[in-house]
């Protein structure tokens, strides 16, 4: 019975190594839509950098065109004012004047808080764009690594496969019916050592009388809680043996 329970043990090893690498194998895509939905949230806040970069723009040209208005309006004035004869027109036009320029300083002082605006934003505009071109690259790079990973985990989820068969093939055929159905309903460990008369998969005791006969080890034995196959855990062969199995795995 010992060797059939510790050959269950290696299938349990095998079968613990293969949903590892399928987990990892899934986690292979996530990862890569986690970096690409990054870099498409970096791109879109350069595209919105960059479209607040232009309103500044359209906005300077804007108050630049309304700064060239403002003072052919001026010289316009100006014109005029040296060719009125009149107090009252003077004094209309002097006021005209006033008013023009007034508007032109309040045009030039806002054209200046843009053009410095503008600075502040292409700065930031070209920096983020460095940014993002660092993070392609990254995002390429780990992408790359990914993939490499993802194909070297194919392989070795085939040879896990292969190994599966060639242990399974070791095992009694009652015995690895009964192991599948086990690990079907139960999940993760079918095969349990039993360690001071307790179950390590369920935690509770063995009856001291089921515990005697875990110990002699000659026949196969259940958790009468849990339904997993158990064996004594303190048999110095099995400790080795697992001991062995472990560096052996690498
Ligand atoms: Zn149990």
């Amino acid at each position: 019975m010992k060797v059939q329970i510790k050959r269950l043990i290696d299938l349990q090893n095998c079968d613990s190594r293969i949903s590892d690498v399928r987990d990892k194998k899934e986690k292979g895509p996530i990862k890569i839509r986690r970096l690409e939905e990054g870099l498409i949230a970096f791109e879109n806040k350069l595209e919105e950098e960059l479209e607040r970069l232009e309103a500044y723009k359209q906005e300077g040209r804007k108050i630049d065109g309304e700064i060239e208005d403002i003072d052919s309006r001026i010289e316009k004035s100006n014109n005029k004012l040296s060719n009125i004869k009149s107090n009252k027109e003077y004094t209309a036009a002097l006021k005209e004047l006033d008013d023009l320029k007034r508007i032109q300083s309040l045009s030039e002082d806002k054209a200046l808080d843009i053009m410095e605006g503008i600075e502040v934003l292409e700065a930031g505009y070209v920096e983020s764009k460095a940014k993002l071109e660092k993070l392609r690259s990254d995002v390429e790079k780990d992408r790359g690594e990914i993939m490499e990973e993802m194909k070297e985990l194919e392989q070795e989820s085939k040879r896990l496969g292969m190994e599966r068969i060639s242990l399974g093939q070791t095992i009694d055929e009652n015995l690895l019916k009964r192991y599948d159905f086990i690990r079907e309903r139960k999940g993760g460990s079918v095969v349990s050592p039993v360690i001071k008369g307790v179950c390590q998969a369920c935690h509770l005791d063995i009856p001291p009388q089921q515990f005697n006969e875990v110990i002699r080890g000659d026949k196969l034995m259940t958790c009468p809680n849990c339904i997993r196959i158990i064996y004594w855990g303190e048999d110095e062969s099995f400790k080795n043996d697992a001991a062995v199995g472990e560096n052996g795995k690498g």
